[in-house]
């Protein structure tokens, strides 16, 4: 009974706030001819949610990041549907419809094709927080952020001009409330509204700050850049799941190397990754680990800008690998044997990025695959290469092994030795092998082999079983 009037209520929130329309300010309306956002580069099933939702008398526009993307000719990778519908309204126009969240209802609408299905994100336009407070007082906690409002309001509460242009497909014009589409001319990333008040409300804000001058090339306006240096502490009383989803996106942004270089010129990375605190604070000493995790992140922004898969596990061993190697060496020379010595680092090196920022479990343990798999390869007599070959997690590790091997932390010679052995034919393989037993007495002298690490004489050297 009472879910039935405070949705009443609720019902009536979008029509009650269009008043409120006006005190935000008309948007601006750009025509195609200005926009020049090229129709092919939308979702047809994004098309499609609004044409339907506006058939049905609805106010309905793609918005958000992808206006973003469109405007700048590329392609977006996920289009957000903002409507004045409500998400009971808009879940029963489409068959694969469902409702996500519990304070705030958007709709996720499902369409399957020949590839991967496709989910269009549509929420209903959503007032300030400050109309929200409001709220809160008197209708309760569960309202605190479940209030709709105008498009002029829903556009006020997004973080950035650029970020906050609505695109309706039928008419192709843009709705520019904030001089979106002007910044986007000048290549400036600049906050709606108060920037630090906006941080405070939300310190993720400067992370996305970071993550889109990288991403876009844009210049951060001033005064939306100068408070981040005094705020950045903030972001430790962000809840460690939403700072591991934001960083992840940044890593995964296909610019990370560029998006790490602005948290370090924000003074953002502290506290973020306990490697970055090394890597980017000093200078000569870590530059092994630097290069190591330079050319990690030059690999994974190449693969993501030409479309290809990366995996979040093995980003991350990369990352916190120059960290593990700093405990395991200092383990190995306390006098703990190699692999115990490794696992000891492991360990360690989760424990202090655990109380900075939790990684995932699943990504955990992915990482830990392929950091404990790094010393079998180095075995490369007997059943070992074979049963190395078989592990699930085999293939990141390979190319965990290469990646040391590329910046001469590893011999490149044992790169090149499991590259031949893995297209070698049965009769190949042996022969290999026989080769890697006369290397091992040979090689003692080449650089690469004196910067490996040695494993102590009495190193009894288990191998972790087979997985
Ligand atoms: P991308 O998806 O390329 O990372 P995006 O801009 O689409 O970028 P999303 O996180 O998908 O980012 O958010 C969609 C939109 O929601 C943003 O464009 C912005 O308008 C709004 N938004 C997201 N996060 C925030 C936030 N923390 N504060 C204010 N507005 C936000
Ligand atoms: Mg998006």
């Amino acid at each position: 009974m009472i879910t039935k009037f405070i949705k009443r209520i609720l019902r009536r929130d979008p029509m009650a706030k269009h008043t409120q329309a006006n005190k935000a300010g008309a948007p601006k309306r750009i025509p195609k001819k200005a926009h020049r956002i090229d129709p092919h580069l939308l979702s047809k099933n994004a098309v499609k949610v609004t044409h339907t939702l506006q058939e049905a008398g609805f106010e309905a526009f793609i918005v958000g990041g992808a206006v973003r993307d469109l405007a700048l000719g590329i392609g977006p990778k996920d289009f957000d549907v903002a409507t004045n519908a409500t998400p009971d309204q808009v879940q029963r126009l489409f068959r694969k419809a469902r409702l996500i969240g519990r304070r705030f209802q958007i709709v996720h609408v499902t369409f399957f094709g020949k590839g991967h299905p496709e989910i269009i994100e549509v929420s209903t336009f959503r007032a300030l927080l400050d109309n929200a407070g409001d709220h809160v007082a008197e209708s309760g906690r569960i309202l605190r952020d479940n209030v709709w409002g105008s498009q002029g309001e829903d556009a006020a509460r997004r973080d950035f001009t650029i970020n906050a242009m609505y695109y309706d497909p039928s008419s192709e014009t843009v709705l520019d409330y904030h001089g979106g589409m002007a910044d986007m001319q000048k290549k400036t990333l600049r906050m709606i509204g108060d920037p630090t008040k906006r941080y405070r409300e939300d310190p993720i804000r400067m992370l996305r700050a970071i993550r889109f001058a990288a991403k876009t090339g844009f210049t951060l306006d001033t005064a939306t850049r100068a408070p981040i240096a005094t705020l950045s502490n903030l972001l430790q009383d962000v809840p460690s799941a939403r700072l591991f989803d934001e960083i992840l996106k940044l890593l995964m942004s296909g610019y990370s190397w560029a998006a790490i270089q602005g948290l370090r010129d924000a003074g953002l990375h502290h506290g973020l990754l306990p490697l970055l605190d090394h890597i980017l604070d000093s200078g000569v000493d870590s530059k092994g680990a630097n290069d190591f995790v330079k050319l990690a992140l030059a690999n994974t922004d190449q693969r993501i800008q030409s479309g290809k898969s990366v995996s979040a596990g093995f980003l991350f061993a990369t990352l916190l690998w120059p960290d593990l190697l700093k405990n395991w060496k200092a383990n190995i020379a306390k006098g703990i044997s190699n692999i115990s010595a490794l696992h000891d680092a492991m360990d360690d090196t989760i424990a202090t990025q655990s109380s900075s920022m939790t990684i995932q479990r699943r990504l955990e343990s992915d990482m830990c695959e392929i950091w404990s798999m790094q010393p079998r390869f180095e075995k490369r007599v007997g059943r070992y290469p074979y049963r190395l070959i078989e592990s699930p997690r085999f293939r990141a590790a390979y190319d965990f092994m290469l990646l040391r091997c590329a910046t001469g932390e590893q011999n490149p010679s044992l790169g090149e030795w499991w590259t031949d052995f893995i297209a070698a034919d049965p009769v190949g393989q042996e022969a290999l092998m026989a080769t890697a037993k006369t290397e091992l007495g040979s090689s003692a002298s080449s650089p690469a082999k004196r910067r490996r690490r040695r494993k102590p004489k009495s190193d009894p050297s288990p191998e972790p079983e087979a997985d």
